[in-house]
C-alpha cells in the first residue's frame, strides 16, 4: 500500500489533547489511517509528497445529524415563516407524503447531492437518519438507501405519528416498536425519537428507545428543541449517545447532560432556518457537558449540510468560541457517534482531514459564508 505524506502544513491543528496545534508541520497516510504526525523537516520518506503551501489542516467534519432522504422541496413554508408564522412539528408531513411517493433513484440521486455537498466543505462523516416514510416498507427503503451511503444510519420512525395513526398515536408507538423495528434494525446502528409536544411525549419516547436498544441499536433523542420538556432527561436516563438541538434547559437538564455519558448536539442551522432563539452553548460548556455541532440537514428547519456554517452561526450566537466550536464539530461530532476513530489527527485515527485556504482553523468563523476547503481526505483517498 502506497504511503502519502502531507508537508508544509503552516498548522496542523489536530484537536487532540495529546498533540495540539502543531505548527510547521507534516502528516503521513498509510492504509487509510494516519501513522506519523510531526514536525515537516523530521518527516519520513513516502511513495507519494503532497505540498500544502502553509495551509492549515484540520480533522474532517462529523455531522452526526442529518435527515437526508427526502424528497419535495419547503421553500414556500420557509418564506412563509420568514414572513411570521412559526414552526410546528406537524410540517414534517409535507415531506412524507413527498418522500413516499418519490421512486428509489429520486431519493438516492438527492442523498448523493447532499452528501457530495457535505463533502465539498469538509465534512468527512455524516449520519443519516430515516423518518420521512413512517410506515413499515417506507422506513426500510429510506434506511435501505442511506446504507449506501454511510455506516451511521438512524432509524426515526418516532419522528411524529403517521398520518394514519392520527386518532391512535399507541397504535403508531406499537408498530415503531413492533413491525416497523424489525423490519428497519438490520439497517440501522442507531433509534432515534422526536420527545416533543406534537410528537411523542415522555412514555412513548422511552418505550421506543427500549425496544430499539433490545435489538442492539444505540439511543438519539431529538430533546427539548421548542420548549422545556422531558426529552434531555430521557436521553440522560437511557444513556443515549446524544441529546439533540438542547435549545430550551433547565437547571436540571444541563445537571443530567454533566452527570451522563450523553453529548448535547447543538443544530444552529434549525434555530437560523425557524429565526428561533438559540440553544445557549456557554451554559452547557462551562457546567462540563459535551458538546457536539451537527447540521439537521433537513428540508423544513435546516436545509444546509455546511459544518462550517453552522460553526460561524455557533460561534456568533452560541457564546462559542472558534476553538471551540472546531473542536464540537469534530471531536464532539465522534463523541455524539460513540467514536473514537475519526474527529481528531492521531496515529491510528483514521486519515480524515480537511485543509483550509487559511491560516487558522478560527477562519471558518471569522470568514462567514466563504468556502475555504481546499482539499478533503477520506479514508485516506483524497475526495476534494
Ligand atoms: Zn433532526
Amino acid at each position: 500500500m502506497a504511503t502519502v505524506v502531507l508537508t508544509s502544513i503552516g498548522l496542523l491543528a489536530t484537536q487532540s489533547a495529546e498533540y495540539g496545534d502543531l505548527p510547521n508541520a507534516a502528516l503521513v497516510i498509510e492504509d487509510g489511517l494516519i501513522s506519523w504526525i510531526g514536525p515537516a523537516h523530521s518527516a519520513p520518506d513516502a511513495d507519494e509528497q503532497v505540498d500544502l503551501g502553509d495551509r492549515c489542516v484540520l480533522p474532517g467534519f462529523v455531522d452526526s445529524h442529518a435527515h437526508l432522504v427526502f424528497a419535495g422541496d419547503r421553500s414556500a413554508e420557509f418564506s412563509a415563516r420568514m414572513s411570521g408564522q412559526r414552526y410546528r412539528a406537524g410540517g414534517i408531513l409535507t415531506t412524507v407524503a413527498a418522500t413516499r411517493a418519490a421512486a428509489d433513484d429520486v431519493l438516492l440521486r438527492r442523498v448523493a447531492a447532499l452528501t457530495a455537498e457535505m463533502r465539498s466543505s469538509g465534512t468527512t462523516t455524516y449520519e443519516i437518519k430515516s423518518g420521512y416514510g413512517l410506515t413499515v416498507h417506507d422506513e426500510r427503503r429510506c434506511l435501505q438507501l442511506a446504507c449506501q451511503f454511510t455506516t451511521e444510519t438512524t432509524f426515526l420512525g418516532g419522528h411524529v405519528v403517521a398520518p394514519e395513526f392520527a386518532g391512535d398515536p399507541g397504535g403508531y408507538v406499537d408498530l415503531v416498536c413492533g413491525d416497523m423495528l424489525t423490519a428497519c434494525s438490520p439497517y440501522a446502528r442507531w433509534i432515534d425519537v422526536f420527545c416533543e409536544d406534537g410528537a411523542f411525549d415522555a412514555d412513548a419516547a422511552r418505550a421506543i428507545l427500549r425496544a430499539g436498544a433490545r435489538t442492539g441499536l444505540g439511543g438519539r433523542v431529538h430533546a427539548n428543541q421548542l420548549r422545556p420538556g422531558p426529552g434531555v432527561q430521557l436521553a440522560c436516563e437511557m444513556d443515549a449517545a446524544s441529546a439533540d438541538h438542547c435549545t430550551h434547559l433547565t437547571g436540571a437538564d444541563v445537571d443530567a447532560l454533566a452527570a451522563a455519558n450523553t453529548v448535547a448536539t447543538l443544530l444552529p442551522g434549525a434555530e437560523f432556518s425557524t429565526r428561533s432563539p438559540y440553544p445557549d452553548a456557554r451554559r452547557l460548556l462551562d457546567a462540563g457537558v459535551p458538546v457536539a455541532l451537527a447540521t439537521d440537514c433537513n428540508p423544513g428547519t435546516s436545509y444546509t449540510t455546511s459544518m462550517p456554517f453552522c460553526i460561524a452561526v455557533a460561534v456568533r450566537e452560541m457564546g462559542m468560541t472558534p476553538a471551540e466550536a472546531v473542536h464540537a464539530a469534530t471531536v464532539g461530532g465522534a463523541a455524539a457517534l460513540r467514536r473514537t476513530d475519526i474527529g481528531h489527527i492521531s496515529p491510528g485515527a483514521r486519515a480524515d482531514l480537511v485543509a483550509l485556504d487559511a491560516p487558522t482553523p478560527a477562519h471558518l468563523a471569522y470568514r462567514p459564508g466563504v468556502g475555504l476547503t481546499s482539499a478533503v481526505w477520506k479514508d485516506g483517498l483524497r475526495v476534494v
